[in-house]
């Protein structure tokens, strides 16, 4: 019987397998994926500061930010709010940090990942779909596509799929927010300078994030809207998103790589089950605004990892253990997901009634240091 087996080696369950990487654990990784393949398609992912510490600890930032234009620092983040008053800067100097954040591709970062997995000589079992995750109070018991064979037991089955699907018995809400983000590379006459916008508009939030020589655009919209927004022409595509992005940002001038997904929140309503725990995108998906969700599924992989090597091996997967982990989490994950939703809500509605509200908490934590410095840290860090 293995300790520990991890479905799921994309960035969260990688990243939980390098932290444990030097335990005296025998650990497990099963993934659906060919070796050496990514997901299919690319993604604009942003990593806040915490999630470059986690990164360092696990030997991965080096070789990743060392590859010409993978990472982007984002040295300032541009909040305002479309048809009202109100605007706040977040800077990394005032926070006397080298960035807020960092934007890298979802494909490097799990390349870099990947080759830090085969380096630490962690088990890796590419190809190898988990159809279930069941057991009995003793261990988890994991069921692959396609395998006649006996079922793969643990002590623990830690789930980062990305969905949940493949463990039973875990209880999900889903919250559809009726918009789509439609997402594309986008260049301007002038550099980036690291600055990140984020606007809230009538149509929901509008976000530009600097990754090399352009910026990884984040529109939200109506499903209708962003069906018509990639079937526009690029020069009518980009005079739209100039009159719709207001007077902070001009000077647009190419487009590629236009593509659209629907947005909602999903979460599990607990994350631990017999013998098995979710975390990352399997235990919260949330809505892009904030760039939150990857950076909470990080800290979910990090902190199993810190409540695994503290478990006696025998305790591990036991229901304290679990409960505990749990408990400890709880705090940062719904942090993550109410900020996130609150946002939505606040500020990605076309109610002109709560425009001067909107205003007043972006002027306010613009011009006082201490809200801006919590809210920033919440941002960089998460909530404990
Ligand atoms: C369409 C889409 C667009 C996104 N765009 C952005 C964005 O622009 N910016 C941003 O910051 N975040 C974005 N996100 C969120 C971001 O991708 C996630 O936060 C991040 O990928 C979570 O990592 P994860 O490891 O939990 O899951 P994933 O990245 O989904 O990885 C899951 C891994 O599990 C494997 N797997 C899946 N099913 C099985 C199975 N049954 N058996 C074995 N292995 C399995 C997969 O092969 C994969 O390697 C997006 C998410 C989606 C779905």
């Amino acid at each position: 019987m293995h300790d520990l087996a991890i479905v799921g080696a994309g960035p969260v369950g990688a990243t939980l397998a390098l932290a444990l990487a030097d335990a005296d654990l025998d650990v497990v990784v099963l993934d659906a994926r060919a070796k050496g393949e990514s997901l299919r398609g690319d993604r604009t992912l942003a990593l806040s500061h915490g999630a470059r510490l986690i990164f360092e600890r696990l030997g991965v930032w080096g070789e990743l930010s060392a590859a010409p234009g993978a990472v982007t620092p984002i040295t300032a983040i541009d909040i305002s709010q479309a048809g009202g008053f109100g605007t706040a800067r977040l800077t990394a100097v005032e926070n006397d940090l080298p960035a807020l954040g960092y934007v890298v591709s979802y494909r490097a970062l799990q390349a870099a990942l990947d080759a830090a997995m085969v380096r630490t000589g962690v088990e890796v079992r590419h190809g190898k779909e988990v159809a279930a995750v069941g057991g009995t109070p003793a261990y988890a018991a994991i069921e692959c596509a396609g395998d006649n064979g006996p079922p793969i037991h643990a002590r623990l089955a830690a789930v980062a799929d990305g969905t949940g699907a493949a463990v039973a018995g875990v209880p999900r809400r889903r919250h559809d927010y009726g918009q789509v983000a439609v997402v594309a590379k986008l260049w301007r006459t002038r550099p980036h300078d690291g600055v990140a916008f984020e606007r809230f508009t009538p149509d929901g939030p509008l976000a530009l994030l600097p990754q090399g020589d352009h910026y990884g655009l984040i529109w939200t919209a109506a499903p209708g809207r962003a069906e018509a927004l990639l079937a526009l022409d690029d020069a009518t595509f980009l005079a739209q998103l100039e009159r719709h992005f207001g007077p902070r940002v001009r000077g647009f001038t190419r487009v590629e790589a236009r593509r659209a997904f629907p947005l909602a929140l999903e979460y599990a309503t607990a994350t631990v089950g017999s013998r098995c725990v979710v975390l990352g995108n399997a235990a919260q998906t949330l809505h892009p605004v904030a760039g939150q969700g990857f950076n909470v599924g990080l800290r979910d992989a990090y902190e199993l990892a810190q409540a695994i090597v503290d478990a006696p091996r025998d305790a591990l997967g036991e229901p304290r253990m679990l409960a505990r982990h749990a408990r400890g989490r709880r705090t940062d994950r719904w942090a993550g997901i109410a900020f996130t939703h609150g946002l939505v809500n606040l500020f990605g509605n076309d109610l002109a009634l709560f425009r001067w509200p909107r205003g007043l908490a972006l002027t306010l934590l613009d011009a006082l240091p201490p809200a801006k410095r919590a809210f920033t840290r919440a941002m960089l860090f998460g909530m404990r």
